[in-house]
């Protein structure tokens, strides 16, 4: 009978540093969480030092061998395909095109590498952190981007046939400027939900409104820069300024019209909602807000069951992994297959 060995990490490599797990076969964490820089601009080979260094002292912490580990999770800021990265975003350019996933394999004397992009590696940290959840779960992360992911029952990420799925922050959404116009986004198209629902869409919300001739006396308006405004705007809207509150509350009904056409496609039953929203004051009603635009465009099966109206079909909450969620998923991703 073979004996695989019974640790796993997980190594989530973000634009400036890599946090790094250990698990054991139960999924149970060895030791805390280790972050070092991620280097990611100096090229990959740099990055595979510093993951290197996270390793020894994840082993180390330990008391284990780097030979007991049985297979590695790794996450990148990047879209990949088969452990290859087809897009630079914020890396060094020698990753696009490397095989990632192969390199450190060898590298690390072929211990089998498991490699997805970070959005799919976040939900699969919310789904390991939640064992009871038997269906499946649907991740949208707002940040200066708004990335998603999801994971179908059983623990598999949904990558699709090329690792290009869920690219939430490209769908469309039935939403215009006043003037009949769509936003520019980020992608070099217009009318993106993460065109709408971003850092990058707040600083553009603020300058819009606060240029209007009802605003010109409001306190944002001192002069300071659009990301200034943009990252100010949630201590306003926690102490509930009219304008700030708006803007959220766009922000969060037009992420629900999003979900409304995700859910109808996917029907995860959860939807988890990550990023540094979960974190303001004013949480429960950007959630409140989140379903209310959700309401707006998803008929109400998708929110009731029409049996028993009680029993949600649709559920939504907020991400609770922390910042440890992806190197967690990922390292239970490699769990799962090398085990
Ligand atoms: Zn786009």
């Amino acid at each position: 009978m073979s004996h695989s060995p019974p640790f796993f990490v997980g190594l989530d490599i973000g634009g400036t540093t890599v946090k790094s797990i250990l698990i054991d076969s139960t999924g149970a964490t060895v030791g805390g969480m280790v972050e070092v820089r991620s280097l990611v601009k100096e090229g990959f080979e740099s990055t595979f030092s510093q993951l290197e260094l996270a390793l020894d002292q994840l082993t180390t912490g330990a008391g284990i061998e780097r030979s007991e580990i049985g297979g590695i999770g790794l996450d990148v800021p990047a879209p990949s395909s088969e452990g290859v990265i087809w897009a630079q975003a914020n890396l060094g350019s020698d990753w696009v095109g490397t095989n990632i996933r192969d390199r450190l394999s060898e590298r690390l004397g072929r211990v089998p590498v498991y490699m997805t992009n970070d959005g799919n590696a976040a939900a699969l940290g919310e789904y390991a952190v939640r064992p009871d959840q038997a269906g499946s779960l649907l991740l949208v992360s707002p940040g200066t981007g708004l990335g998603g992911g999801m994971v179908l029952s059983g623990g598999r990420a949904w990558e699709g046939a090329n690792g290009l799925a869920l690219e939430v922050g490209h769908i469309s959404v039935p939403n215009r400027e006043q003037d009949g116009s769509l936003p520019e986004c980020s992608c070099g198209k217009s009318g993106c939900l993460e065109a709408w629902v971003s850092l990058v869409a707040l600083r553009r919300r603020v300058s819009l409104e606060l240029a209007k001739p009802e605003h010109v006396d409001h306190p944002l308006n001192d002069g300071s820069s659009a990301e200034e405004k943009a990252f100010r705007l949630r201590e306003f809207a926690e102490k509930g300024d009219e304008l700030a509150v708006s803007i959220f509350r766009q922000q969060g009904r037009i992420l629900g019209y999003g979900l409304a056409d995700l859910v109808r496609v996917f029907d995860p039953g959860l939807v988890v909602i990550g990023g540094g929203l979960a974190e303001t004051r004013f949480r429960d009603h950007y959630l409140e807000w989140i379903i209310e635009g959700f309401l707006e465009r998803a008929w109400p099966v998708y929110w009731r069951s029409p049996i028993n109206p009680d029993q949600p079909t649709t559920r939504f909450e907020w991400a609770k992994g922390g910042d440890s969620a992806a190197a967690l998923g990922v390292a239970f991703a490699a769990r799962d297959r090398f085990s």
